[in-house]
């Protein structure tokens, strides 16, 4: 493993992260929604998280910038950034799967909207979450720079905090007792743990 391979492999997994996204982004638009979410505070916690886990690992992948926060290169973080990216992109495509129609990029429900309990759903409220905590973390173990690592853990970590209890609170509003029923039988990100 060299420095530039743990690039590319950032840069690889962005790109599969994309292109698991584009077909659920395209299929979403054509789906009527019955409630939008509060669009400036989500552009806003949108933008953060694009920031730490796009827009700074790109500008440093791209041009070594800021090159005063780097440090020494670790081969063996870079392959454990390497399986902990692989395995964020399966838990994805999984939560895309099991989501189907019912998934918005914000905080929004959609006409016939459907709680999913199955698949990854059953043990875990928010995989998907998971599956960005897992991005975040390989990227801070693949790029040795200070401020391009870590970003994505800070910049994702804003959208989560901010979101989180607003999402669970918008299902309740919406599914009532079956969400209840649904919180107590499951955990938010980590199984078993959180
Ligand atoms: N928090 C989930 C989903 C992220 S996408 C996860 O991390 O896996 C965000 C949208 O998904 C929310 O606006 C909500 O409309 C929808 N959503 C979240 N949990 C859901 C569930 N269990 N069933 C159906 N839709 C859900």
């Amino acid at each position: 493993m060299t420095p530039f391979l743990a690039k590319l492999i950032w840069a690889l997994g962005a790109v599969g992260w994309f292109a698991i996204r584009y077909r659920h982004q395209r299929r979403s638009r054509k789906t009527p929604k019955v409630r939008r979410a509060d669009r400036l505070r989500e552009a806003m916690l949108l933008s953060i998280s694009i920031g730490g886990m796009l827009v700074l690992p790109l500008t440093y992948v791209l041009t070594g910038q800021p090159r005063f926060a780097d440090y020494t290169f670790m081969p063996a973080l870079a392959w454990l950034g390497a399986a902990v990216f692989a395995l964020a992109l399966w838990l994805f495509h999984r939560t895309h799967q099991d989501l189907g129609r019912n998934w918005s990029v914000t905080l929004e429900l959609r006409e016939q909207h459907k709680l999913i309990t199955t698949g990854i759903y059953s043990r875990l409220r928010h995989p998907m979450y998971t599956a960005f905590w897992l991005w975040a973390l390989a990227q801070a173990l693949l790029l040795p720079n200070w401020i391009a690592g870590p970003a994505g853990l800070v910049g994702f970590g804003t959208l989560f905090f901010f979101r989180i209890g607003r999402e669970e609170r918008m299902m309740t509003e919406m599914f009532g007792d079956e969400y209840r029923r649904y919180v107590e039988r499951t955990d938010r990100i980590i199984p078993g743990v959180f």
